[in-house]
This record gives structure tokens, C-alpha cells and sequence, in this order.
């Protein structure tokens, strides 16, 4: 969880971190990726250091490598302390927009994640039929933001597939928000985050369980808030560990295929969500590991509004990714999370496949699905 930026917690970690011989230097996909040596942990954990004992002056130009982090905690795998770079520099961000001194890629940003929210509440609307929808229930399906905006032909291959195993009483959350505000977060707006995460619960616990497959949204409804004193009874599960629940009921298919599965970092090292994916793509597919995998996994990008900062690197995160797939001669990339999937999916090089979980199985299977008709509106 992430600590109040005066802690002494984060003090401790700062002062750690400063005079680190910067022994995590090669996890960061951040630095590794742009070639920034200004972006490696220790140097951005020293920068915020400088900042917070008053020896720099918070501008735009000293709190940038603030924003080069996804929270991916590759770095705190590496870290002897159990540093967390990922969440201290979170409330760095904090710090910096309570300043007034954001990054200038997210300026509004509070009124922009209010639209967005909104105008995706709508769109889910319009791409599937009101009987999918229940207000409350046993199992509410909340798909997260992204899987929303940018992968609504995922949504409809898990529905398809929850129909095939046993799952069809799984409805769709209707709910007058579409995410668990994690954005918010790795805006620097924790006061707007307890705000929409008070009114998030307000609509999830009428549910019994309900199923996100946002990783970045699993772990904040799972640790974020309670951190921050919002209350949620409701069960909060992965797709991914939804599926692997029915995994027996999933068909094999006579020809097998190979995949890699690629780990979400906030599932690998957040909320341990490693084996039920595989243990759902076994059942229709071989399994390939990547090099970095499972709590070694590499970010791809997605996480800690990277896209939105600084999305030549976010790119090239990604690209980093699927390199090593490319250089085997291409196939299908899985992963069990839509941000994932969407920054895979658009840096895929040819040959190379991306496909989220529910995807796979269904075309795997040959699970016919609907492509929802929608407007394509804001990227
Ligand atoms: S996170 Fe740990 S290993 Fe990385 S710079 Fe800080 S103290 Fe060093
Ligand atoms: S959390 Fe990930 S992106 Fe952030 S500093 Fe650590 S390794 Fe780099």
C-alpha cells in the first residue's frame, strides 16, 4: 500500500535508495527501455529525495522522473531492503500535483477520468444486451475501464465463454462506474481516489463476488482500499482465477497449439495471480514460457499512466516485450489483463498474435462470439 508521503517509512526508503549502489538498475523496463540512466530507480527514489529535503524546487522539469515508473516492482524484487520505488514514488506524484506541479499530460486530469468514466458506463450499455446486466447478484463480471474502451470484443468472448463452462449466471455489473480508480492514483489525486473508491463500493457490494480483469484494479480493490478506510465485504476475483475455477469444464481441443502467456505485473508481484491463467490455457493449449516470467515478469507498458506521460517509452515497453517472441518466428501472446492486452495488441509486430484470455479460449475452442458494434470514439 502506499505510505503518506511525510512517513518516515518513505523517508527511510529515500535515504536507502540514495546511497544504493543502484543494485536493481537492470530491472527497470522504464530505463531499460528508453535508455535513460535519469529513469533507473535509484535515480528517480535520489530525485525524489533531493525534492522532498527542500534541496531542489518542485517544477515540471525536476519532478519528470517521477512519472517514468509503472509500479511494476520489479525494482523491490531486487531490492535486499524490500524497497518499494513503485508505490513511494506514487506519493511522490501525490506531493508534486498537491503542489501544483503535475505532469502537464495530465493536466484536468480529475475532470477527464470523471468524462471518460461516464462516457464508458454508456458505451458498455451499448454493446451488450440489458439481460446482461444485474444490479446485484451471486457473481457481477466488471470488466475495468480498458477492457471497456478498447477490448469490448474481449468482453464478449469471456461472456461467450462463460456460457460454454457453466458460468452463464455470471451477469455484468451495472454500476454508474466502469473503474476502480487506480488511474487516480497514478495521477497523484489520492483525495479523488477515496472519493470514486467510496462510491465503487457503494455499487459493488450488492455483489457477492465480483470479477475485474484490470490487474492494476484488482490490486487496488484488494489493498488500495482498505488502505485508504473504504470498506468492500465484496469477494473480488481475477478473470483469470474465475476461469481457472471452471477450467475442467473448458473443452480440449484434438490439435493443440503452443502460446506464450505473458504475467501481468501487478497480477505477478502484487496479487500472485500466476497459476490460474496457465492452468486454464493448459486445458487448450501448450504453454511456452517467456524468459521473464511469472514473479520475474517484464511490464509491458500499460500500468502507472505511462501511455498517457510518456508513450514513445510505453511503447517501447511493449515492442521489448514481444521481441523475443518475434525472434522465435512469431505466434499467439495470452494475458489475463485489458491494459495488458491493449498495449500488446497495438505494438505487435507481424507474426506475432496478442490475444486476452477469454479470447484465446474462445477461439481456441471455437467458441463463436459477437463483435459489438460501437462507435469508435476517443483513443
Ligand atoms: S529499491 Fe533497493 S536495490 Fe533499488 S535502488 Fe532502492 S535500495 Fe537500491
Ligand atoms: S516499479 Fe518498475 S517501473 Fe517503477 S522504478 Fe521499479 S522497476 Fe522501474
Amino acid at each position: 500500500m502506499s505510505a503518506p508521503f511525510h512517513s518516515d517509512d518513505v523517508a527511510r526508503q529515500l535515504d536507502y535508495c540514495s546511497y544504493c549502489p543502484k543494485m536493481c538498475r537492470h530491472a527497470c523496463p522504464v530505463s531499460t527501455a528508453s535508455g535513460r540512466e535519469t529513469w533507473i530507480p535509484q535515480a528517480k527514489m535520489d530525485r525524489l529525495n533531493w525534492l522532498r529535503r527542500g534541496q531542489l524546487p518542485w517544477t515540471t522539469e525536476n519532478t519528470d522522473p517521477l512519472w517514468a515508473c509503472t509500479g511494476c516492482r520489479h525494482c523491490t524484487s531486487y531490492c535486499d531492503h524490500g524497497n518499494e520505488p513503485g508505490l513511494v514514488l506514487l506519493a511522490g506524484r501525490a506531493a508534486a500535483v498537491a503542489r501544483g506541479v503535475g505532469h502537464p499530460a495530465l493536466e484536468g486530469y480529475g475532470d477527464r477520468f470523471r468524462a471518460r468514466d461516464e462516457r464508458l458506463v454508456a458505451r458498455a450499455h451499448e454493446a451488450f444486451d440489458a439481460d446482461r446486466f444485474a444490479e446485484d447478484g451471486q457473481v457481477g463480471f466488471w470488466p475495468g475501464c480498458d477492457a471497456v474502451d478498447k477490448g469490448a470484443a474481449d468482453v464478449a468472448a469471456a461472456l461467450a465463454v462463460f456460457d460454454k463452462v457453466g458460468l452463464g449466471h455470471v451477469r455484468l455489473v451495472d454500476a454508474p462506474q466502469s473503474c476502480a480508480g487506480y488511474p487516480l492514483l497514478a495521477a497523484g489525486y489520492p483525495d479523488l481516489f477515496r472519493w470514486h473508491a467510496g462510491k465503487v463500493a457503494a455499487s459493488l457490494r450488492r455483489f457477492k463476488t465480483v470479477v475485474i480483469n484490470c490487474s492494476a484494479c484488482l490490486y487496488t480493490l484488494r489493498a488500495q482500499y482498505p488502505a485508504e478506510g473504504v470498506s468492500l465485504p465484496t469477494e473480488i476475483l481475477s478473470l483469470a482465477e474465475l476461469m481457472a475455477q471452471a477450467s475442467a469444464q473448458i473443452p480440449r481441443p484434438t490439435t493443440r497449439k503452443t502460446v506464450y502467456y505473458h504475467d501481468p505485473c501487478h497480477h505477478a508481484r502484487y496479487t500472485q495471480v500466476i497459476e490460474p491463467p496457465r492452468r486454464v490455457l493448459e486445458q487448450v493449449a501448450d504453454v511456452r514460457e517467456l524468459a521473464w516470467s511469472k514473479g520475474d515478469t517484464e511490464c509491458c507498458g500499460g500500468a502507472g499512466l505511462l501511455p498517457k506521460t510518456m508513450p514513445t517509452t510505453a511503447d517501447a515497453m511493449a515492442r521489448r516485450r514481444l521481441a523475443e517472441v518475434a525472434a522465435q518466428g512469431g505466434g499467439m501472446v495470452v494475458t489475463s489483463c485489458a491494459t495488458c492486452t491493449f498495449m500488446l495488441r497495438r505494438n505487435a509486430p507481424a507474426g506475432v498474435e496478442v490475444a486476452d484470455l477469454p479470447t484465446a479460449v474462445a477461439e481456441l475452442t471455437g467458441t463463436p462470439f459477437m463483435l459489438p458494434a460501437l462507435a469508435d470514439d476517443e483513443p
